[in-house]
């Protein structure tokens, strides 16, 4: 029989992982859809199973200056809910799945699954967001570009869980996002786009574009971002081409039941081309 921990603090918690190799749960949405067997059958676990559901050290939302800080258990709910969280990270929210799943998939679930499709993670790269990690030896942050290493692949060690997310403020003029599914609703992205700027004086002060679901992790490009930033508004027109063409070598997208890679890097770029010149 596979034994199952609800610790009552992140201590405990810890303190069992540093020992024993774990199933971490949160929300479970992902992780009971991995480990389902035939129908009628109770998913199986080859490892003890920590539910970390109940942590009070993993819910809370913070905003201290300029940085947002959002535990790892906070679900998307809360994030729709809560009265310090962006507008941008409420929209985002409000395009995962259903209440229902929003109601107990978590922020942390959703980055450590580290699927190409995970809704949160495009808006996270682009504002450059970093991740805590936190085991009996202490804490560790690390930029969440390090953090995912491919599809399911993440950089945590032994005895780790995500504690939070810490998300800087960032100045925004002009916001972007796009979900391309199957169903308006309660479908996994075919594709994604995100993009904000800050525009003063008629020129891009400020950009940062990130790409989902076209490539093994999420796509950004600092140094294109870089480039950009100085352009009069009115000649944005003159290198939309070339900047589509640098972004088309970044993206890497497949062919799976959900699209084709053909459309998915052509939609890409039209969003990357509509977010430059119609709402910049
Ligand atoms: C019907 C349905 C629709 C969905 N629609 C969407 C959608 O539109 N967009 C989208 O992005 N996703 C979608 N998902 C996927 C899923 O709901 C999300 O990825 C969700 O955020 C996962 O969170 P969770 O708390 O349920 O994770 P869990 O399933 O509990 O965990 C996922 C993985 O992360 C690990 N983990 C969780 N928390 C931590 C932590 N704090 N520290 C270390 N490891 C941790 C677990 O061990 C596991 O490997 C959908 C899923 C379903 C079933």
């Amino acid at each position: 029989m596979v034994k199952a921990i609800i610790p009552k603090d992140i201590d405990e918690a810890l303190q069992f992982m540093e020992k024993t190799e774990v199933y971490v749960v949160a929300g479970g949405t992902d992780l009971m859809v991995k480990k389902k067997g035939w129908s009628g059958v109770a998913p199986y676990f080859d490892k003890p199973i920590i539910f970390i559901k109940y942590l009070n050290e993993l819910k809370e939302i913070k905003l201290e200056k300029n940085i947002l800080k959002i535990g790892a258990g906070c679900t998307f709910k809360d994030i729709v809910d809560s009265d310090k969280t962006s507008q941008y990270l409420k929209e985002v929210s409000l395009n995962i799945a259903s209440p229902a799943i929003r109601n107990i998939a978590t922020i942390g679930g959703n980055i450590c699954n580290a699927s190409p499709a995970a809704d949160i993670l495009p808006p996270l790269y682009a504002v450059r967001a970093e991740v805590v990690l936190e085991s009996t030896d202490g804490k560790r942050n690390v930029p969440i570009e390090d953090f995912i290493l491919g599809p399911r692949k993440i950089n945590i060690k032994k005895g780790e869980l995500l504690k939070e997310i810490i998300i800087p403020t960032i100045k925004c003029s002009k916001f972007y996002y796009k979900k391309i599914g199957t169903r308006k609703s309660i479908a996994l992205s075919k594709l994604s786009f995100f993009g904000f700027a800050n525009v003063e004086s008629k020129k891009i002060e400020d950009i940062k574009l990130a790409f989902g679901a076209v490539g093994p992790t999420v796509v950004i490009s600092k140094d294109i971002e870089n480039s950009l930033k100085g352009i009069p508004i009115d000649e944005i027109q003159n290198i939309v081409k070339s900047i589509k063409e640098e972004y088309s070598k970044l993206l890497n997208p497949i062919d799976d039941q959900r699209s084709t890679a053909e459309y998915r890097r052509n939609i890409a770029l039209n969003l990357l081309e509509d977010f430059l010149l119609n709402i910049i």
